[in-house]
């Protein structure tokens, strides 16, 4: 062994890099060079992942390396169970460099500033040169999005999204935005009709490999959060591919009218169900625009329903990446709010009398499909956290735990910023919080829930309600002054001293009865 790997190479293939175009793999030589791909536990274990998110990305791993042996690469593949598996992708690195002479080590710069950390320390005492390689399978990279993020005062999504459109051409007639806007997100607010419901849905079929990651999970993770039972996951370009060709033949033409859209038991509406296969590697953010526009171009959805989509990946993603990147490590401590409760249990157990809430957790946890949509995750979840003060790292901690396309770089500027605001208005202008008033007209809850979504106080009417003025009150002197805000605060001053204070008082009565108490003690304990 220590001869034939004279001069090779040994390449670092990390969980959420299985793409066939790796830049890490552009020049490899399937004669000489090695592949190394490791299940550690640091990576499985630093929050209690859903065990779906466990399987899935060592079901895609396994399957990647068969890819790769199948084009005659040697790939060193470290099981999470073999016995000598240190339990780090680092250590992995060191006793992969023991194996023989490799002349150099080449790495993919990786997506979470925690391991970038780890691997830039293992570069500095590494027996031989490490090159790391820029991640290109984003459409913007990270230098570009700090030239541009650099003589702005603010950072707006939107300004960005139309620099992305003209560098791409992407839905662009000339210099102009196709139809001549650039968003048309004002059409995408429809409640969903009465009687209408989506569409059912193309899941995967877990394969044999994907079968054996789900009893390996079961078995060495049982403590995680989750069920197993219904994984129909993408676990390989093909399948991801047969979602997004699904997606884009049957359900893209309704996805902006129905984009914001909420109804009891149907997590999927007309989502994408693609942030798993994107974030793996399985699919190309461009391409899958590409694709989406050309429906549009050929006349099979319409502009609204394209333009939304694509916002959300050209827009959205890249702008989340960008800005994760530019901020982190100091965005991780940010908590703008002060924010200083525990997350109430029943974010886990889903045991809750708010029918929007525990619609939101079960399709996460009883459901089981370690899923939600945008809306369910901004507006439920992460409003109420936001209006209870849950301190961000819980709110964080969670996010990472329950979703399958949770990765640190694309979760954290979603609840720190747009969802609770933590960050202070880097991500979003002003704080997504929303009376039961905003569910009521999205979504089909109210009508089955045990609270009032038109009473303002007392123990019957809607917590969202009871909140809402309670939270502006307790950031009165934050965010007074942001502009967006000035109707509410005119409204709120409106209501007079005594009842402003009553106001307040009925918020604190609502997140201690919630259980958002002040010491981690005073919370259940997790399972
Ligand atoms: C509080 C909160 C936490 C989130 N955490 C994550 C996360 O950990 N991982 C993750 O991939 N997405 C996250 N999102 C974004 C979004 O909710 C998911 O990408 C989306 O629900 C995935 O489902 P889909 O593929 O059906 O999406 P669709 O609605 O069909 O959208 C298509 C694609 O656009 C991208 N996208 C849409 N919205 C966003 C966004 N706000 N930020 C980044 N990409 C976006 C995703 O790649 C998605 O697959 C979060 C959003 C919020 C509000
Ligand atoms: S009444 Fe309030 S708690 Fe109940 S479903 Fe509506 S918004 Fe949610």
């Amino acid at each position: 062994m220590t001869g034939q790997l004279d001069g090779a190479v040994l390449r670092l293939v990390l969980g959420d890099q299985l793409s066939d175009d790796l830049a890490g793999l552009a020049d490899l030589d399937p004669d000489h060079d090695v592949v190394l791909m490791a299940e550690v536990r640091e990576e499985a274990t630093y929050v209690r992942h859903h065990k779906q998110k466990i399987a899935l990305i060592f079901a895609a791993m396994r399957a990647f390396a068969v890819r790769l042996e199948a084009r005659g690469v040697c790939v060193r593949y470290v099981r999470i169970d073999a016995p000598e598996n240190t339990g780090s992708i680092v250590g992995e690195l060191h006793r992969a460099l023991d194996l023989g002479p490799f002349s150099k080590v080449v790495l993919t710069e990786c997506g979470e500033w925690r391991l970038a950390q780890a691997l830039a320390a293992f570069a500095g005492v590494a027996s031989v040169p490490v090159e790391t390689r820029e991640d290109r399978r984003f459409i913007c990279s990270r230098d570009r999005f700090r030239r541009w993020a650099a003589d702005r005062r603010e950072l707006r999504m939107e300004y960005f999204y139309r620099e992305m459109r003209r560098k791409t051409g992407l839905l662009m007639d000339g210099p102009d935005p196709e139809g001549g806007r650039w968003n048309y997100d004002a059409e995408n607010r429809r409640k969903l009709t009465r009687g209408l419901r989506p569409p059912e849905r193309l899941r995967t079929l877990p394969s044999p490999l994907t079968r054996e990651a789900i009893a390996d999970v079961a078995r060495l993770f049982p403590d995680h959060f989750g069920d197993l039972e219904a994984f129909g996951w993408p676990t390989t370009a093909e399948e991801a591919e047969a979602v997004l060709a699904d997606f884009l033949d049957r359900i893209l033409p309704a996805f902006g009218d129905w984009q914001d859209a909420m109804a009891e038991g149907e997590p999927w509406m007309w989502h994408g169900l693609i942030s798993t296969s994107i974030n793996l590697g399985l699919l190309d953010p461009l391409d899958v625009c590409r694709r989406a526009e050309a429906v549009y171009r050929e006349g099979r959805a319409p502009l609204n329903a394209v333009e939304g989509f694509i916002r959300q990946i050209l827009g959205w993603r890249e702008f989340m990446r960008g800005v994760y990147w530019l901020k982190v490590p100091e965005y991780r401590q940010r908590n703008a709010l002060d924010a200083d409760r525990v997350l109430p249990w029943f974010y886990w157990s889903g045991e809750t009398d708010m029918a929007c809430v525990a619609d939101v957790v079960a399709t996460s946890r009883t459901n089981a499909y370690a899923y939600a949509h945008h809306i369910q995750r901004l507006m439920v979840t992460g409003n109420l956290a936001m209006m209870l003060g849950v301190h961000p790292d819980a709110v964080d901690a969670w996010y990472m735990t329950v979703y399958a396309d949770a990765y640190e770089w694309v979760e954290m500027p979603n609840t720190r910023g747009m969802a609770t605001f933590a960050d202070g208005g880097v991500v979003g202008s002003k704080p997504y919080a929303a009376s039961g008033a905003y569910i009521n007209r999205m979504s089909d809850y109210c009508g089955a829930c045990r609270y009032d979504v038109k009473g303002k106080s007392g123990d019957g009417a809607c917590p969202f309600n009871r909140l809402y003025w309670g939270f502006l009150e307790r950031n009165r002197a934050r965010l007074r002054d942001n502009i967006r805000l000035a109707m509410p605060y005119r409204t709120l001053d409106g209501f007079g001293e005594s009842q402003r204070a009553t106001l307040l008082a009925e918020a604190e009565r609502t997140r201690l009865s919630l259980g958002a108490v002040l010491r981690e003690e005073d919370a259940a304990p997790p399972d």
